[in-house]
């Protein structure tokens, strides 16, 4: 099943699948779950700015191209199918960029938008605290306003990327009496300022992809600031349906997905077909259609941003569907792979078990990384369905 893409959205998708097929011949890269995420390579990211796919739906002025966000998604829909390492662009891409266009000032627009399109700025997100994770308007991180700056001191978690951003997207509080929403300012920030210290967290998978972030009397130039002064929690809210409204939430371990499914088609078990057993073919078509449905509904939150709104409900939704099928494509894995699962190597067989057990310990963080299902299935149920919220 495919959509009506028009010819040149055609042919977007096949110069794309040329370019990560020819530089995976080169050898420049190996396929790999998570790459989205993962993946720092700035080279790739320098190859990919090259040809235009960075800040794809920005105004030419800016050094976009002025195409669609159902384009965008074609790219990024590509860039996870190869498992291709795409992080040092990925988040200014998918929602900085944005906030900065929408919120910022004519000079930070000319400043930092052709930056990220040439892959020069690597933004981190600098939202969760230890204490403000699904309660952002909680976040404690202060920034108190002195003559020629704001003097930054707390801490951010959960940085991704955190070893290798050059800027942060901060989020801080800037008035300390208002109501808690009403009191946060977005700032961008250059991660060379004194007073910013960077640890990474090691997870569950023995990734160093996430780092703790530490603020300590940094004075933040008062140009940083993105937008008006204390509208940063309505920012955060809009950049986190960007966030969650794109195909990473679904194709985020297609390369084992794929693996997976060549797996049962070539493998006999007492040698008959593994395609042949009940149980198989029932995770097997489960799993297609969830992914299918979850591949819709990635192109209905696209389809929303092109109207111009943020895709809040459409997001969520999405976002639930999509880290749903990706626990169950992990766990499937496993299940069909026995003990082998667990393994990791050289071999070819042995890299997609690779995958399998990182997906399998990645995607237990995916149902709370950008909004856990539950704080999610909350805006469907007061936002999307009309339901009162809870006391
Ligand atoms: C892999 C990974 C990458 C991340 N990357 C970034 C990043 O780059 N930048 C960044 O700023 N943050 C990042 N985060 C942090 C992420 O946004 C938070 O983990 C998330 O918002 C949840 O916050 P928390 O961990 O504090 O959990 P909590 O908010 O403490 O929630 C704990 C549990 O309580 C439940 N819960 C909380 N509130 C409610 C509610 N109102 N109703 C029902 N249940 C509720 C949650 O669903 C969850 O199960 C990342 C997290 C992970 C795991």
């Amino acid at each position: 099943m495919d959509f009506a893409f028009n010819s040149e959205q055609e042919s977007l998708r096949d110069d794309v699948r040329s370019f990560l097929e020819q530089e995976i011949r080169e050898g420049k890269w190996e396929p790999q779950c998570d790459a989205w995420i993962q993946g720092f390579d700035p080279g790739f990211t320098k190859r990919v700015a090259q040809r235009g796919w960075i800040g794809l739906t920005w105004p030419r002025q800016y050094g976009g191209k002025e195409q669609s966000f159902v384009d965008r998604l074609i790219v990024t829909e590509e860039m996870l199918r190869y498992g291709a390492p795409a992080a040092c662009h990925w988040f200014a891409d998918r929602q900085i960029g944005g906030s900065i266009l929408r919120y910022g000032t004519e000079d930070q627009r000319r400043e930092f938008l052709p930056r990220i399109v040439r892959g020069e700025l690597y933004v981190g997100l600098g939202m969760s605290e230890t204490e403000a994770g699904s309660d952002l308007a909680s976040l404690m991180t202060k920034a108190e306003e002195q003559d020629d700056c704001f003097l930054v001191n707390g801490q951010k978690t959960w940085t991704s990327g955190g070893s290798y951003i050059n800027y942060i997207d901060l989020f801080a509080r800037t008035d300390f009496q208002a109501p808690r929403h009403k009191g946060i300012t977005e700032f961008l920030v250059p991660m060379d300022l004194p007073g910013i210290s960077r640890v990474p967290m090691v997870d569950i998978t023995g990734t160093e992809a996430w780092n703790d972030i530490f603020f300590d009397n940094v004075r933040v130039p008062k140009e940083c600031v993105i937008g008006e002064r204390n509208k940063g929690f309505y920012h955060v809210v809009e950049e986190l349906a960007y966030e969650r409204g794109g195909m990473e939430r679904l194709m985020g371990n297609f390369p084992l997905y794929d693996g997976l499914r060549r797996f049962v088609a070539n493998t006999k078990k007492d040698g008959r077909p593994l395609g042949e057993e009940p149980r198989v073919r029932t995770l097997m078509s489960e799993l297609q259609v969830e992914f299918e449905v979850g591949r819709l509904l990635m192109f209905r939150a696209a389809s929303v941003m092109d109207e111009g709104r943020a895709p809040t409900i459409e997001a969520a939704t999405s976002k639930v569907h999509g880290t749903s099928f990706e626990q169950r494509l992990a766990n499937s894995a496993m299940e069909l792979l026995g003990p082998y699962g667990g393994l990791t190597g050289r071999s070819s067989e042995a890299k997609m078990a690779g995958m399998a057990i990182h997906s399998y310990l990645a995607s237990k963080g995916y149902s709370l990384q950008a909004g856990s299902s539950e704080v999610l299935k909350n805006i469907i149920a007061t936002r999307g369905l009309g339901l009162p919220s809870q006391s």
